[in-house]
């Protein structure tokens, strides 16, 4: 049974759910989506919005993956360096969806706006801020490579970077104003909303068990109900548990997580990110930082939640931010992230009729998005194919040991911090 939600900030500040019930009973349906975070439900509202009749089964809440546990960095592109996707999937693939993340914010922003969602959502751009000489020697690389391909990028000194984010250890910052925070979970709850003005219908707390080929299509069976289609898709990510089981295999799932701490004061507000820009940094054991609406520092890093986590948040924070001489954390969190090998979410055609999204390694709530809706243009025949690679997945190989070498590389990490000076 995956970590519960109950534990995180952005479910104690989350506007209320929508209420749903279990699936029951046998229903019919244009498409089934299993899972209810970002990419099931844009799929879903979209595909309403079109025309399809559409059922969302969600096997927990709505945004009980990581949709509902992310930092809430709406962000351009994905992790991999622009030119190193031209690499991965040949330059006319990497192009084409350089350019559709590219304008992922304009979506995700277009969404928040179209439905009224109230997700704390600030669009004053995100720093990727940079540490020692080859952080920066990344963003370098970085700036060129977007400023080649047009992105509004700037590259930050490092007084300016120092200014905009309140601390003095950062050499430089890529800041990308097209980006932006969100309250993830209040976005995946007004995804669901919006999915249910349009007319799709979501049933949450009923995990699918088995799906299997029947007549011309497929049967999506829970405990109490089932749900028959031509077409399923599998939204599942890094969260896929019973019947959908099988999907995780294709990817390394990696912990994240976060704290936030009590609301701080104005004086500290003052200095520490004064425009709240969502920030991460260029560390291989990689952290982020931002403020939520309440004035609140929510601070990750990448491993499983526990002492060694916390104790490496609170000197680190004291690092980086003296003026917080002492953080108090009243929230802390984890989250699972799909990463793939290859690093690129993909969409699979397991059988026909049978899809399955999955390995956004860490940047989907752009993606998720985007993908949502294009899968649903896609299904009516509004566009010939996806933006993001439709090659299958293989199981990763030796994947329990991947996963345990990072995650006891990043306990590691933390652990050892102190002896390493971050700057
Ligand atoms: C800690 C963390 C920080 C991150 N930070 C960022 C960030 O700042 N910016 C960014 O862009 N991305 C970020 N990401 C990535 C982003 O959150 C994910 O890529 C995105 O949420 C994936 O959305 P999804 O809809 O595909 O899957 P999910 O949101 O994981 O949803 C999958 C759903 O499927 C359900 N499910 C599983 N099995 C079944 C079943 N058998 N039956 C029914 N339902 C089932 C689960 O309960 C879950 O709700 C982060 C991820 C994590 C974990």
């Amino acid at each position: 049974m995956p970590e519960p939600l109950c534990d995180s900030l952005w479910r104690a500040s989350a506007p209320a759910a929508p209420s749903l019930s279990k699936l029951e009973g046998r229903l019919v349906a244009d498409v089934v989506i299993v899972g209810g975070g970002f990419t099931g439900l844009s799929a879903a509202l979209h595909m309403a919005k079109f025309g399809l009749s559409v059922a969302v089964v969600e096997a927990q809440e709505i945004g009980f993956g990581g949709s509902g546990r992310n930092v809430g960095l709406a962000n351009a592109g994905l992790w991999m360096e622009p030119d190193q996707l031209d690499k991965t999937i040949g330059l006319e693939a990497g192009r084409t969806l350089y350019d559709a993340l590219a304008v992922a914010p304009d979506y995700v922003y277009g969404l928040i706006d179209e439905y009224a969602i109230e997700c704390e959502a600030t669009r004053h751009g995100t720093l990727h801020a940079s540490v020692g000489k080859s952080g920066l020697a990344q963003l370098e690389r970085r700036y060129e490579q977007m400023a080649r391909r047009g992105a509004p990028v700037q590259l930050l000194s490092a007084s300016e970077a120092q200014a905009r984010i309140g601390s003095e250890k950062f050499n430089s910052a890529l800041f990308d104003p097209r980006a932006g925070t969100i309250q993830p979970l209040a976005y995946a709850r007004g995804l669901a909303k919006a999915a249910l003005e349009e007319g799709a219908k979501l049933f949450d707390y009923s995990p699918v068990e088995n799906i299997s080929p029947y007549e011309e299509g497929w049967l999506v069976k829970t405990q109490q109900g089932e749900v028959r289609a031509p077409k399923v898709v599998l939204a599942t990510n890094a969260y896929s548990e019973q019947g959908v089981k099988e999907q995780a295999r294709k990817f390394v799932p990696i912990f994240y997580s976060q704290l936030a701490s009590k609301p701080l004061s104005d004086a500290q507000l003052a200095s520490i990110l004064p425009n709240k820009e969502g920030v991460w940094d260029t560390c291989t054991v990689m952290s982020s930082f931002r403020l939520d609406q309440q004035g609140r520092l929510v601070f990750g890093g990448m491993g499983g939640k526990g002492d060694v986590l916390a104790n490496w948040a609170s000197q680190r924070v004291k690092e980086l931010f003296p003026v917080l001489n002492k953080v108090e954390w009243d929230y802390c969190w984890t989250g699972k992230i799909a990463y793939s090998e290859d690093h690129l979410p993909h969409c699979q055609q397991l059988q026909n009729g049978l899809f399955s999204v999955a390995g956004y390694s860490g940047r989907g709530i752009g993606p998720g998005t985007v993908v949502g809706m294009e899968l649903a243009q896609w299904f009516t025949g509004q566009r010939d194919n996806l933006s993001i690679p439709t090659t299958l997945l293989r199981d990763v190989p030796f994947r329990e040991l991947k996963r345990v070498f990072y995650e006891v590389g990043a306990q590691a990490y933390h652990l050892g911090q102190k002896a390493h000076a971050l700057d």
